[in-house]
């Protein structure tokens, strides 16, 4: 029996990374300012100002990340069709929210994971 009286959701230190993507957290202040759109980074945390332009910098394969995330999407719906061979409408419907959720969801995660790293790299002296 575990019976902590907090719950399993009092962490220290940094949140998880799938979270943080999940809601956004700036990686200082753990306020939810990191993502000013559902998948554009904000130009800096409106709580303690860390610039996120800057951390951003330099992680400029997000453009690749989408076209291979797509790709997966795009063969994954081939597969599909050739298997089920579902009416059109069918298709559509099931892919095109799957396919952008995917992708920006994908887009979050990987943002998220290259200004945590980017972050973390400045902490050191
Ligand atoms: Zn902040």
């Amino acid at each position: 029996m575990n019976a902590d009286p907090a719950g399993p959701n009092e962490q220290k230190g940094q949140p998880g990374l799938f979270s943080a993507a999940l809601s956004g957290l700036c990686p200082r202040c753990g306020a939810k300012t990191l993502f000013a759109a559902p998948a554009g980074l904000a130009d800096e945390c409106a709580k303690c100002g860390l610039d996120f332009l800057a951390l951003e910098r330099g992680g400029r394969f997000v453009g690749v990340v989408t076209m291979l995330l797509a790709l997966v999407l795009i063969l994954a719906a081939l597969g599909v069709d050739e298997w089920l061979r579902p009416p059109l409408w069918a298709s559509f419907l099931f892919w095109a929210p799957v396919t952008v959720g995917a992708v920006i969801f994908g887009l979050r995660f990987y943002k998220t994971m290259w200004v945590y790293h980017q972050y973390e790299e400045r902490q050191q002296p």
